[in-house]
């Protein structure tokens, strides 16, 4: 950040010295807190600022012990005067007494053995709970526990208080103590980017205020009100960050316009074995009256696994081709690129049209031919994986961009290959595809710099998917039923999620493999795919279970995605709890390609209530929107989204399965914003363009905006 001092002294953007300044520093902060504080990675000001309280407890006042009544929620405090382990097996408990003055408390907690860890005999602790008369005393069962520090006074009065996230070195009452300390004079500086007038109409509080809110709330109302605010403020920047994005997309970049006509587009289906579905025609539709623009296109096409989402890509790659333009198509693995490449390559066989694979497998000097063709413009389409991205690959004309499996990639990728215009400064058209089916309410936010196409039906003449959830103890008979399948001609994937034997529990290729061999499927041709064999290796094997040479191909989940081969009809997957939704359905998506009738088979022995949640989702249905919405209730967004691999944006308040309505209204205003003040740039904006292009600006690739 600049140190151009602005109207004010300092650079709009840039925080005030005081909240930049190192916690070690602040009055109540000494070495050993700053150090305990560091250990969650809190060192400056605004970390503590923004670390921001999990939960609230409501903590009566306390009574003294002497005066407590039986049958009450209650909060006490004194010294633990002994302890003792009662009981064995389901029945162990754990006991503690607890004095203050004369008046005695009894605490037992139930089958928490490390209770006796946490309380011992002199700790001076305030414990909550419900009280039980227990003969002639009272008892508190399973009470919470925090330990007193020094000689804190007892609140005079019922209070809420904030529960912060903390770490074995620094519990919460401790950060709630430095907070107390450090932060009203921080939260005095905090500078509002929004105006007084636009709160006022949202009844948000400002800035500061908000902060206050959810850091030392004196009522029940006041941390939500907080939160509303610093969740709404992350969505408007997000979807401001978006719009921008957009606008500069239009004024500012320059694709070339793709020539269309019926010529064309019967030159192109006649390269494709089959009659499009109406539903492929709608979206080429949406697409073809975009690439024939020169605002460049940015458009998401999703449909669910096996839509046939390929032909679409293939479609526009044509297009720029018919037009003296060249086309890139970029994989999430080399499996899939160099799947694509051989398909892609037979449907163009006889043709002019000339297809360059690149990935991580090519040796030097393979690498550096290809590269040279390409900047030649020698090749038209160039299939590939991330390795497309490396500076050293340089196109002549690149007219059409495809990232296929976007999900596997972050925005910040599609920035990059965006940037690969030619020399005249022309920017390729962008398509990306998914088969992640994103609930509609996200993928305007996530990809609210995309339009949208959907490919909702899928081809004719598939059949059936039956899933079939099994304990581990029926695996033989599986085996032995697929195997009948096998001897019928059919072709199985058996999918494990390890190559080697690491733990007993779980499933490994190796061995599996040789355990078929020997076994059940003795005299079957078996192959092995994993990511570790050589290219080479892997192309050969793929062939042979794409021609039938082999019937059954033991794998990893380098299938996972888009691997192809219509006349695979069995789906086994073993340690199935291992898999996440999304993938276990991805899976899946490996049969039923063809005409033929299809099995997956989920072997797994799930022991937590998401796994179960998530096997039984994936058995009961084979629509990817209602599993990816169902993903989304057991997971959060948070674990959905939330990797920087999958590009998301990155949001510490706001919940978007909680915060729909912020997130809609944050759309609308963002909207309203940009449509007043297209490049949020006059003088009173510029604290708020400053904190959009800090927060968003590196995923949404907005550097060349601020
Ligand atoms: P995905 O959307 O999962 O990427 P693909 O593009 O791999 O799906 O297509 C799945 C299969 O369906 C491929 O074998 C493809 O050739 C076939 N296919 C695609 N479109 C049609 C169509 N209109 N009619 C018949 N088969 C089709
Ligand atoms: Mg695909």
């Amino acid at each position: 950040m600049s140190e151009t001092p602005g109207q004010d002294g300092r650079d709009a953007g840039s925080p005030h010295p005081l909240l930049s300044a190192p916690l070690v520093d602040q009055p109540g902060v000494g070495p050993k807190a700053a150090g305990d504080l560091a250990t969650l990675g809190l060192t400056r000001v605004w970390h503590l600022l923004t670390h921001l309280p999990m939960r609230y407890e409501r903590h009566e006042a306390e009574a003294p012990v002497a005066e407590l009544e039986p049958d009450r929620i209650v909060s006490a405090r004194g010294t633990i005067t002994a302890t003792r382990l009662a009981g064995r097996g389901r029945k162990a408990r754990y006991e503690a007494v607890l004095m203050d003055g004369d008046g005695r408390l009894d605490l037992v907690w139930f089958n928490m053995p490390f209770m006796r860890d946490k309380v011992r005999v002199g700790d001076r602790v305030r414990v909550h709970g419900k009280t039980k008369q227990r003969g002639p005393g009272l008892q508190i069962a399973n009470a919470k526990v925090e330990h007193l520090e020094g000689e804190e006074a007892p609140p005079e009065d019922e209070r809420v208080r904030p529960v912060y996230p903390a770490s074995e070195r620094i519990n919460s009452a401790r950060i709630e103590k430095i907070a107390q300390s450090v932060l009203p004079g921080a939260i005095g500086v905090i500078e509002d980017h929004l105006p007084e007038s636009f709160l006022r109409e949202r009844k948000m509080p400002a800035l500061g205020e908000a902060y206050r809110l959810v850091h030392f709330p004196e009522d029940d109302d006041d941390a939500p009100r907080g939160r509303r605010r610093l969740a709404y403020d992350e969505l408007l920047l997000f979807q401001l960050g978006v719009q921008l994005k957009r606008a500069h997309l239009r004024t500012a970049l320059r694709a070339p316009a793709l020539k269309h006509s019926a010529e064309i587009d019967k030159h192109i289906r006649s390269r494709f074995g089959f009659e499009l579905t109406p539903s492929q025609d709608k979206v080429l539709e949406e697409l073809v009256a975009d690439l024939t623009r020169e605002v460049p296109t940015n458009r998401l096409v999703q449909g669910d696994v096996g839509s046939g989402k390929t032909v679409v890509a293939l479609y526009a790659m044509l297009m720029a081709v018919a037009g003296g333009h060249q086309a890139a198509l970029m994989a999430p693995t080399e499996i899939l690129a160099e799947q694509h490449a051989a398909g892609i390559g037979r449907m163009l066989e006889g043709s002019k049209v000339r297809v360059g694979l690149l990935t991580g497998a090519k040796n030097a000097a393979e690498r550096t031919a290809l590269l040279e063709d390409l900047r030649e413009g020698r090749i038209d389409i160039l299939i590939g994986t991330h390795a497309l991205l490396t500076d050293r690959v340089r196109f002549k004309s690149l007219g059409v961009a495809i990232i296929d499996e976007q999900h596997r990639f972050g925005v910040h990728q599609r920035a990059m290959l965006r940037a690969k215009e030619d020399d005249e400064g022309s920017t390729p058209h962008m398509v990306v595809m998914t088969a992640t089916p994103i609930p509609r309410s996200l993928a305007l936010t996530l990809f609210g710099d995309l339009d949208v196409s959907t490919i909702d039906r899928k081809p004719p003449g598939r059949a059936e998917i039956k899933t079939r959830l099994v304990t581990p103890e029926q695996r033989a008979k599986v085996y032995q039923y697929a195997r009948e399948r096998l001897d019928q001609g059919e072709r199985a994937f058996v999918v494990a999620p390890a190559i080697e034997q690491g733990s007993t529990e779980t499933a490994a290729v190796g061995p599996l493999a040789k355990e078929l061999a020997e076994g059940p499927w003795r005299g079957v041709e078996i192959g092995i795919l994993h990511g570790q064999l050589h290219p080479r290796d892997r192309e050969a094997t793929m062939e042979k279970f794409r021609t039938g040479a082999i019937q059954a191909l033991v794998a990893t989940t380098v299938i996972e995605v888009g691997v192809d081969v219509p006349e695979a009809t069995m789906m086994l997957i073993e340690s199935a709890e291992r898999f996440g939704l999304a993938q276990l359905h991805q899976l899946r998506g490996r049969v039923g390609r063809g005409d033929q009738p299809s099995l997956c088979v989920l072997i797994g022995a799930p022991t937590t209530d998401d796994a179960i949640a998530r096997l039984q989702a994936v058995a009961s249905s084979s629509d990817g929107f209602k599993l990816a919405e169902k993903d989304f209730e057991i997971r959060g967004p948070g674990e959905v989204f939330g990797s920087r691999q999958s590009g998301a944006a990155p949001f510490r308040v706001a919940d978007l399965a909680r915060d729909l309505e912020l997130l809609t209204m944050a759309r609308r205003d963002a909207a309203d914003w940009t449509r007043r003040s297209p490049a949020l740039d006059a003088p009173d904006e510029a604290l708020l363009r400053r904190r959009v292009a800090k927060a968003h600006g590196e995923a949404l690739g907005l550097a060349d905006v601020g």
